[in-house]
């Protein structure tokens, strides 16, 4: 869920997937995740200078994982 690119504001500048700490993103002009890898971190979101990574999901996420 944190792997959700807007390919408007994606740059394609590669970063989110040099940091992903899981190696769970590939580049193909936009970052792709591989969700077996993806531990939810939010590493990505945080570290796009863009904001091409969907935050308001990154909360809604986190707010699902207190509620549960
Ligand atoms: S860090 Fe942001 S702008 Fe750069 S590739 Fe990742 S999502 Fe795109
Ligand atoms: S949320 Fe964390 S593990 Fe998942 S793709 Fe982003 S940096 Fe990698």
């Amino acid at each position: 869920m944190p792997s959700q690119v807007d390919p408007q504001k994606c740059s394609g500048c590669g970063t989110c997937a040099e940091k992903c700490p899981e190696e769970a993103i590939t580049m193909d002009l936009i970052p792709v995740v591989d969700l077996d890898k993806c531990t939810e971190c939010g590493i990505c979101v945080i570290i796009c200078q863009y904001g091409a990574r969907d935050i308001v999901e990154v909360m809604k996420y986190l707010a699902r994982t207190v509620t549960d």
